[in-house]
C-alpha cells in the first residue's frame, strides 16, 4: 500500500466524499488533498532540515489532518499534540523536537516555551501583531514560498487562520513528494508517558504505517464506511480510525473531549452520522453503555466495534452483544511502538464462557509474537513470559533517545527487529495471544498509558515534596484511579488546601488523566527486605 497515492486516488474518484466530520465542520477528500498539498508546498519552501518533526497542536478540527498530511507530503514527520496536554508537557515536547514551525490549530496554552529554532525565525521578522493574533501565515506565507524572505517572515507558530490562509491560497503550488525514500522516513512521532518524568517520542515510519494499514483495512473488509474517532490524535488508537479511514476512502467522525463526557451532546452529534465502524477504548464503550440511548436506535448502521488500548472485559462484551445484536466486536492489541495494534480476534459467545481473560487475537501477517523468560530466552508456545513483538510494524525507536531505544528494541534470535512490550502473557500453540498484566509499573487508566514513575518524578519537582509514590487504586482487580502518596515530616501541613495545591501543581506538568484523584500523606513508606519501596504494601494500605 502506498498511502499517499491511495488518498490521492480517493480525492480524484470521490472528491465530494467527506474525509473528516468534526464538531465544527467537515472536509471533503478533494479539499483535504488540495489544502494539504498547498501547506506541503509552503513547508517545502521553508527548507527545513531533513526529517525535522513538526508539532501539530489542536483538538478535533479540520486543520489538524490537513497539517498531518502536509507534513508527510513534504517529507516531514508530524507530532500530534492535544489540548488535554498541560503547558509543561507541551513545552517539553516542543523543546525536544525544536521545530522552526509549529502548527497551533488551537491557541497554545499560556506559559508555553517557544522552541529556540522558532524564535530564530521570529526574531528574523514576524510582525509582533501577527505572533499574537495568529495571522502570521495569513500576512506573509503566500508571498514567496521557498524564498528566504518567506522563511524569515512566515515561520514560527502558525494558527488555524494561518493554516487556512496557506491552504486556501491557489497561488501556492502543491507538491506531491513521491516519497521515494519515505518507507524508512518517519511518518509521525507520538509521545507517550516515560518513566523518567519526560515523555518518549515513538517514531513510526511510513513503511510501518503502510504495513499496518495493509492489514487493518481487512478489519473492515476493505470497504469504505464511516469510522468513529474517539481518541485524541495524540493517542495512537486514533491512527486506527484516521489512517484506516483514509486508506479505505471512509469518513472519520471525530468526537471532542466535551462530547466524550456529555452523553446528550455526544448523542446529538452521533445521530444521523451513519457510523459503521466504532473505534474506541473499552472504557469509552463502558461509559456509553451507561446511556440508555446508546443502541441501534442511535447507531442504526453500526457493523463493528474495534477495541484497542487496554483489556477488554467480558462484561463489556456481554452488554454490547445484548445492545447491538447485529454488530461484530473485535478485540485488538498492540503498543504504540509497534504501530497501533498487531493482533485481532472477533469476540464469540464461547469466549465469554471460558475461564480467564478474553484473548487479544492472532497476529497479523508480517508480525511474529512469542514470549521471553526473564533471562532473555525464547519460551515455547503456551508458556507465560514477556510478550515480544517482531516484524514490519516495529517502530524505528524513540526520538533522540538511543538509550531507551536500545533498552526496548532489539534484534532477536532469528534476526528480526523486535520490541519488548513489558506485557506479560502467552501465545497458544495455534497462535492465539493472551495478555496477563504488566512486568513493570506502567498502567492503563481509561485507555491512557501511564508510567507511575512519570507521575512520581513530576510530583517530586513540586516544592516541599521530598519523596512520593504513585499507586494504582484497584477494585476487584481493576484499576479505577491513582493515589499520590507523599512522604511528610510529623506536623507538616496535610490539609485539604495542601492536597489541592499538590494536584494543581502536578496538573501543570502532566496531562489531566495522570493527576491522582487522591493525595495521601505518610510519615514513612513501607519497605521491602532489600530496602526498596514496597509498592504492594502501599497499595494494600488503601
Ligand atoms: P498504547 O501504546 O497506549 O497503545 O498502550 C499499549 C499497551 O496497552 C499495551 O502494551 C498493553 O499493556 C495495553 N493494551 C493494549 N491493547 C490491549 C488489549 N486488547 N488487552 C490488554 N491490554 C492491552
Amino acid at each position: 500500500m502506498d498511502i499517499l497515492e491511495t488518498i490521492r486516488e480517493h480525492a480524484a474518484k470521490t472528491p465530494d466524499a467527506p474525509a473528516f466530520v468534526m464538531p465544527a465542520g467537515s472536509i471533503t477528500y478533494e479539499d483535504l488533498w488540495t489544502y494539504s498539498g498547498r501547506v506541503a508546498g509552503w513547508l517545502a519552501g521553508l527548507l527545513l532540515k531533513e526529517g525535522q518533526p513538526i508539532p501539530v497542536y489542536g483538538h478535533k478540527n479540520i486543520w489538524q489532518p490537513v497539517c498531518f498530511l502536509a507534513c508527510v507530503r513534504s517529507g516531514k514527520p508530524y507530532v500530534p499534540l492535544d489540548t488535554n496536554m498541560p503547558a509543561g508537557r507541551i513545552s517539553d515536547i516542543l523543546e525536544a523536537v525544536n521545530s522552526p514551525v509549529v502548527f497551533a490549530t488551537e491557541p497554545l496554552p499560556d506559559g508555553i516555551e517557544i522552541p529556540e529554532a522558532a524564535k530564530v525565525f521570529e526574531t528574523a521578522g514576524i510582525p509582533e501583531s501577527a505572533k499574537k493574533d495568529g495571522e502570521t501565515a495569513a500576512n506573509t506565507a503566500p508571498e514567496i514560498p521557498g524564498s528566504s524572505k518567506a522563511v524569515a517572515k512566515a515561520a514560527g507558530v502558525i494558527s488555524a487562520e494561518g493554516v487556512a490562509a496557506i491552504a486556501e491560497n491557489a497561488d501556492i503550488s502543491a507538491v506531491f513528494a513521491d516519497c521515494a525514500n519515505a518507507k524508512t522516513s518517519v511518518h509521525y512521532i507520538i509521545f507517550t508517558s516515560g518513566s523518567t518524568g519526560k515523555p518518549k517520542g515513538v517514531e513510526v515510519t511510513t513503511g510501518n504505517l503502510e504495513a499496518y494499514l495493509a492489514w487493518s483495512v481487512g478489519l473492515v473488509d476493505e470497504k469504505a464506511g464511516v469510522f468513529l474517532n474517539q481518541a485524541p490524535f495524540s493517542f495512537d488508537l486514533s491512527v486506527m480510525d484516521t489512517w484506516t479511514g483514509l486508506a479505505t476512502g471512509s469518513a472519520v467522525v471525530c468526537l471532542s473531549h466535551d462530547m466524550v463526557d456529555d452523553p446528550a451532546k455526544r448523542d446529538t452529534f452521533l445521530k444521523d452520522k451513519g457510523i459503521t465502524y466504532w473505534v474506541s477504548t473499552p472504557s469509552f464503550a463502558d461509559l456509553c453503555l451507561g446511556d440508555p440511548a446508546f443502541g441501534p436506535g442511535l447507531l442504526p448502521d453500526l457493523q463493528k466495534f474495534l477495541f484497542c488500548g487496554e483489556p477488554l472485559k467480558k462484561a463489556t462484551v456481554e452488554r454490547l452483544m445484548e445492545r447491538f445484536p447485529a454488530a461484530g466486536i473485535v478485540n485488538t492489541y498492540g503498543p504504540t511502538e509497534t504501530t497501533v495494534c498487531v493482533t485481532a480476534v472477533p469476540m464469540a459467545r464461547a469466549m465469554l464462557a471460558a475461564e480467564g481473560p478474553l484473548p487479544v487475537g492472532y497476529v497479523k501477517p508480517g508480525t511474529e509474537m512469542y514470549t521471553m523468560s526473564e533471562d532473555g530466552k525464547r519460551l515455547p508456545a503456551g508458556e507465560k513470559g514477556e510478550l515480544i513483538i517482531t516484524g514490519d510494524t516495529v517502530a524505528k525507536g524513540y526520538y533522540h533517545n538511543p538509550e531507551k531505544t536500545a533498552a526496548a528494541f532489539f534484534t532477536d534470535d532469528k534476526g528480526n527487529r523486535a520490541y519488548h512490550t513489558g506485557d506479560l502473557g502467552y501465545v497458544t500453540s495455534d497462535g492465539m495471544v493472551y495478555c496477563a498484566g504488566r512486568a513493570d509499573s506502567q498502567i492503563k487508566l481509561h485507555g491512557y498509558r501511564i508510567e507511575l514513575g512519570d507521575i512520581e518524578k513530576n510530583l517530586m519537582q513540586i516544592p516541599g515534596v521530598k519523596s512520593a509514590a504513585a499507586i494504582p487504586e484497584k477494585k476487584d482487580g481493576e484499576i479505577y484511579g491513582i493515589a499520590a502518596c507523599i512522604l511528610q515530616e510529623p506536623g507538616e501541613d496535610t490539609s485539604y488546601a495542601r492536597r489541592k495545591a499538590i494536584r494543581n501543581a502536578l496538573a501543570e506538568r502532566v496531562p489531566a488523566y495522570m493527576v491522582p484523584k487522591r493525595v495521601a500523606f505518610f510519615e514513612s513508606f513501607p519497605m521491602t527486605n532489600n530496602g526498596k519501596l514496597d509498592r504492594k504494601a502501599l497499595e494494600e494500605s488503601f
